[in-house]
């Protein structure tokens, strides 16, 4: 694990997922809990590293790459952990993320390995952020707040909704550093996984488009170096709302005759070059498959129809 000392005190511990950590007079707060109770493990060696003893843990979303060493550190610590409403219904219940990826039914055991099952920790406290995908019926993005400052021990921090890649997906902002989870993708990811996973295209879109223009000075994602303010994070924000919009495009392309969804998915994912050699990676690409028919949807551009037991998505 790399340590990167973004800003006087503050961290960014970049391995297979990032973790954020801040210090101060002597405390420690760390930003999601990677993997398992290894990587979990590493934080705890940099923090001891630091001279300093673990505050809270904060954790941005309910993927079980970013939260799965939570547990450890709770058992281990007893030390507090933060999580947005939702994503930490998630946490405590962690077989919600195999199944929703496998359509609400008992997941089959591929999807119970550790990168989609966590273990479940208790969430200590749940910061009600609503993102508008999960907002009560009725409810607008104004009466939902954006930003939310927050005080843990000796740190001053701003929560900041960044949904779309998860349903109630937040960010941390420690001083001039923003901790900004999976909202934004490296140039690797792009090219390894084409269709980059989001439950809300739309959503995901936004983020994007609102997050270079953020008030901080680096921006620290869950995978892949950070980002400086201005042309690095923009460029970035720029190609993961290009392939998006390429991926939601493609489908409607693939929807010159009526299309299953399994047709759909396959001639997208051919489109890109993109080879899916798991199950899981099959379920995580047809989420977004899924996000972009949504969209279009949403967008009067393609309706869902029965046909002979078929569930066809045809342009209208
Ligand atoms: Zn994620």
């Amino acid at each position: 694990m790399r340590q990167v000392e973004l800003a006087p005190g503050i961290f960014h511990l970049q391995g297979g997922s990032n973790m954020g950590l801040a210090v101060q007079d002597g405390k420690g707060l760390l930003i999601d809990a990677g993997l398992d109770k290894d990587a979990a493990r590493q934080a705890l060696r940099a923090a001891e590293g630091l001279g300093v003893t673990l505050e809270a843990v904060f954790l941005t979303h309910a993927h079980a790459d970013h939260f799965g060493g939570a547990c450890f550190l709770q058992q281990r610590l007893g030390v507090p952990l933060y999580a947005p409403a939702l994503e930490a219904a998630m946490m405590e219940n962690t077989i919600l993320e195999p199944l929703y990826l496998f359509g609400g039914a008992a997941p089959i055991g591929e999807l119970r390995h550790k990168f989609t099952l966590a273990q479940a920790c208790r969430i200590d406290h749940v910061i009600p952020v609503v993102a508008t995908l999960v907002a009560p019926a009725g409810a607008t993005t104004e009466v939902v707040p954006t930003n939310y400052p927050l005080e843990i021990g000796p740190f001053r921090v701003e929560v900041v909704r960044l949904p779309g890649h998860a349903p109630n997906q937040v960010g941390v902002a420690v001083g001039e550093v923003f901790f900004c989870a999976d909202a934004v993708f490296p140039a690797e990811t792009l090219e390894k996984h084409k269709l980059t996973f989001c439950v809300d295209l739309d959503e995901t879109l936004a983020t994007l488009q609102r997050l270079p223009g953020l008030p901080y000075a680096r921006f620290a994602p869950g995978h892949g170096p950070a980002y400086r303010a201005g042309e690095e994070i923009a460029q970035a924000c720029a190609a993961n709302r290009a392939r998006l919009e390429e991926v939601r495009e493609r489908v409607y392309t693939a929807l010159e005759a009526p299309q299953e969804t399994p047709t759909l998915l396959r001639q997208v994912a051919d489109a890109f070059g993109l080879r899916m050699t798991t199950a899981t990676a099959y379920f995580l690409t047809q989420t977004t498959v899924l996000a972009a028919l949504s969209s279009l949807e949403r967008a009067g551009r393609v309706a869902v129809a029965m046909e002979s037991n078929r569930l066809v998505w045809r342009r209208t």
